[in-house]
This record gives C-alpha cells, structure tokens and sequence, in this order.
C-alpha cells in the first residue's frame, strides 16, 4: 500500500523523482548502466552536477559570489567544519539556541573557541523563536549562526535578523520551501534528507569570500576550499545523492519554482493548523503563534496514551512518521515540499474522525 510519509528525515521524496529515478536505474540515458555506476569524472555525472548547481541557483536566486557544493557527513559534520574553518581568533562565534540542532551546533564550536549565546528560548522548552528584530549580533563576531527552522520542537524563523558579521545559517529542515534573500546570509547549509533527496550529504551555499579564512591546519577534506575549487570533485563526491537531487529540483522547478512551492507549503500548513486550533483543545499545538513551523508541525493530545493510539490508529490507515521526537513527545507531522496537499487532507480528516471517537 502507498502510504502518506511524515517522516522529519529522510523524508518523503515526489513520486514523479521516485519513478523517473526508477526507470533510469539500470540505464541512464541510454549509457547501459545506472548512473550510479558511472565514474564521478565522466560526462554523464558532470551533466548532473551541473544541472544540480544550475537547479539550486536559480530556484534560490543565489548570487554569483557564492559557491555551491556538496560535503559528506550531512548537517552534522558542518557543526564542526565551521569553526574549523570559519572562527577567527580572538573573535566570539555568536548563536541563537532555538532547539537541540542549535545546541549540537555550539557543542562544536566550543570545541575550536569563543562562543556566545545571545539569544535563546531554551528556558521555555524551545516553543518560540525568539524575536529576530532584537538580535543583535556584534558586528566583529567572527559569524552568528541560527538554526532556521526547528525540525524537533516545530518552530522557524517568520524573519531573519540583521547581522553585520556574517550569518551563518542551518536550513536543513526548510531549504528551498520559502523564499529568501541568500545575499543576507555568509553561508546556507543543510542535510539533503528534508527538502532536496536522499541522506549523507550537506549542501552547502558559502560567500566566496569566507572560503579564504581557512586556518592551514584544517585537513584537506575539512576545508571549504578544496570542495569549491575543485567543484566538490576532489574526490568522489556521493555521486547517487547529487543525481537524486537533481531530479528533486528539477521537479521544483517543472512546478513553478519556489513561488509556488512557498504557496503549496503556506497553504498545506494552514489547512493542518487550523484542523490543531479547531478542535476545541483536543489537539494542542505547543508553541507561540508567530514562531509556527510550515514543515514540521507538532501537537498534544490529552494524554500519552492517546497519543499511542494516535500514531498506531494512523500507520494502520496509512499515515506513517507521526511520532514526536523522543525528547519533545507527542505528534509531529513533517510536512516538506514533497508532501503532497492530499496527505495533509487525508491527516486533517482522520484527526477529526479520531477525535470523534476518542
Ligand atoms: C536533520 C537536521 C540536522 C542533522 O542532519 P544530519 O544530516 O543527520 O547530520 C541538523 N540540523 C537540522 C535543523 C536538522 O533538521
């Protein structure tokens, strides 16, 4: 049976990406074998490199002076690779803890020197970004680095803070699902699991410039340089997540780009929110009205055994992924761009008959 995913990631990818995907499998594009087992230098794979740069440049607008490139060890390894690369001595790396990817991210950076927290919602459980307009980073931190969206405890920025020092931004739970000025931020990075294809790489959209700051005793593969001067081919990049994510954009791009992406988002969070918020208390959305995420949506139901039951009664009719993270509980619905209006309909009615008859 299909089943609607509502996996946070890997997460659920278009169906048109999945079958295209599968029909190229064993022989992609009439080479007599799958791209997957084509060499990362031949003219087959630099045609998909090239047309995933081209998709994420032009869907996100983002201007000449940034790099693209793609780096193993997802999000994950960025928490690392930016204070190894990016933090100048003597000079604070500045934060916004907003939720527990915030937390890894600073866990890190401790690990190479100065930090500060200058804006938090940590005492109270995470349920709200604090607001943007008052954050103010200093103008000589070495960067500021937020987390955009917050995959576990449902919540992302409506607006992104000025920041003189460059602004450092995980977008992994909500790249390419908005529109958004990439001239305001030093650097964009996500795991490709969420919004772009399969898990295991980073997307990483850095300034030029900040590329330079590199220490010469970062190793060779920790440094942003040696992906964007040798256009992430200095070894072999994962070549089947690059093709993957190639055809994820071009299906971005097919149905009108982020516009109307941002719509279809916009309009499918709506439609579930208002299911959460008319249901007299019997789902319960956690946090602050304006800091609400359009990707990952969470909510409580009167106990933890209902809740139980929620997500088993749910899976048996063909909704799977629903659970809460385990440190946040509860249910949470990963919404990304590839979740189609009908899964949102499809969970909208079900919450009502579940209620009903709880
Ligand atoms: C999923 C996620 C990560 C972790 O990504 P990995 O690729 O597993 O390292 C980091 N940050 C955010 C916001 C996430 O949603």
């Amino acid at each position: 049976m299909k089943v609607f995913n509502f996996n946070a990631g890997p997460a659920t990818l278009p169906d048109v990406v999945m079958e295209r995907a599968q029909k190229e499998f064993c022989d992609y594009m009439g080479s007599g074998c799958g791209i997957m087992e084509h060499s990362h230098r031949h003219k087959l794979f630099e045609g998909v490199l090239a047309r995933a740069n081209e998709n994420i440049r032009t869907i996100m607008e983002v201007p000449e002076n940034y790099d693209i490139v793609y780096i193993q060890g997802g999000a994950s390894m960025q928490f690392a690779m930016i204070p190894m690369n990016l933090y100048v001595p003597g000079k604070a790396m500045e934060f916004a803890d907003t939720g527990t990817w915030s937390a890894k991210a600073i866990k890190e950076a401790k690990l190479f020197g100065e930090t500060k927290i200058i804006a938090s919602s940590k005492e109270d459980k995470y349920t709200y970004i604090p607001d943007p307009a008052k954050m103010t980073p200093s103008e000589d931190a070495s960067f500021f680095h937020i987390t955009s969206n917050n995959t576990i405890y449902g919540t992302q920025y409506q607006t992104f803070p000025e920041s003189k020092c460059p602004m450092l931004a995980d977008m992994s739970s909500d790249i390419m699902s908005r529109k958004l000025d990439v001239s305001k931020f030093g650097m964009i990075y996500a795991g490709a699991q969420k919004n772009l294809g399969p898990s295991g790489m980073a997307v990483v959209i850095i300034r030029k410039d900040l590329v330079e700051r590199t220490p010469a005793n970062v190793p060779t593969m920790l440094r942003y340089a040696t992906y964007t001067e040798n256009d992430s081919l200095y070894n072999t990049p994962p070549t089947f997540g690059i093709y993957m994510l190639s055809l994820v954009t071009d299906w971005v791009r097919e149905i009108g780009g982020i516009e109307e992406v941002e719509k279809r988002n916009n309009a499918k969070a709506a439609l579930l929110y208002s299911a959460i918020d008319g249901s007299e208390g019997f789902y319960r959305n956690p946090v602050a009205a304006d800091s609400r995420s359009k990707m990952n949506v969470i909510w409580r139901l009167p106990s933890e055994e209902l809740e139980a039951e929620f997500v088993k009664a749910a899976t048996a009719a063909g909704m799977i992924g629903l659970k809460g993270h385990r440190s946040a509980g509860g249910i949470r619905a990963s919404i990304y761009n590839a979740m189609p209006m009908e899964g949102i309909e499809k969970l909208v009615d079900f919450m009502a008959d579940f209620r009903k008859t709880h």
